[in-house]
């Protein structure tokens, strides 16, 4: 296994280096365009957005957000870990979010994925990681039991607003979930 993954050579053949250099560069190109938008850190729709850090979701996009509107909170799976948790604290008690939208996909990694994948680990490394693997077989089921670990944490301030969704990598298309 390699640690610094070499991409592809660029169109005439030439070596563009590591893909970090590429995106040090993009970044370059970015800043010479930017202006200061004068922003305040606090997300202006008052949202937090968890969702799976799947490649094929492009949130800004998807949910039509501008740079400013909400905070975005991604993990493997789009679970409500602990850490999510903290982000979300933080979110509503520090930076004023109201609402939370949870986002989950279909073709998502961990659902072909099991908590065998830790033990695997364990048996590779000689150590049992902390976390769970939080691998799922019914997406659907899984956006419920997020909706219920924000809607029961006992740190956040705002728990009435929070809408789970299921995001269909074919269609582009947001279907909600029934808390119930
Ligand atoms: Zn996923």
């Amino acid at each position: 296994m390699t640690t610094s993954a070499s991409v592809p050579a660029g169109p005439e053949g030439a070596i563009v280096g590591t893909v970090t250099d590429r995106l040090v560069e993009a970044n370059q190109h970015y800043a010479s365009a930017f202006t200061d938008p004068g922003m305040d850190a606090r997300p202006v729709l008052q949202v937090a957005v968890v969702a799976c850090m799947d490649a094929r979701l492009d949130l800004h996009a998807a949910l039509g957000l501008e740079l400013g509107d909400c905070h975005t909170i991604r993990n493997a799976g789009g679970v409500v870990t602990d850490d999510v948790i903290r982000s979300l604290t933080i979110s509503q008690r520090a930076l004023g979010t109201r609402s939370v939208v949870l986002i989950h996909h279909t073709g998502c990694g961990l659902e072909s994925l099991t908590e065998e994948f830790r033990h695997e680990l364990e048996m590779e490394v000689g150590q049992r990681p902390a976390w769970a693997v939080e691998a799922f077989r019914d997406v659907d089921q899984d956006v419920r039991q997020s909706m219920q670990r924000v809607r029961t944490s006992p740190f956040l301030l705002h728990t009435d607003d929070i809408r789970g969704f299921v995001f269909d990598v074919k269609t582009g298309l947001l279907r909600e979930i029934d808390p119930a």
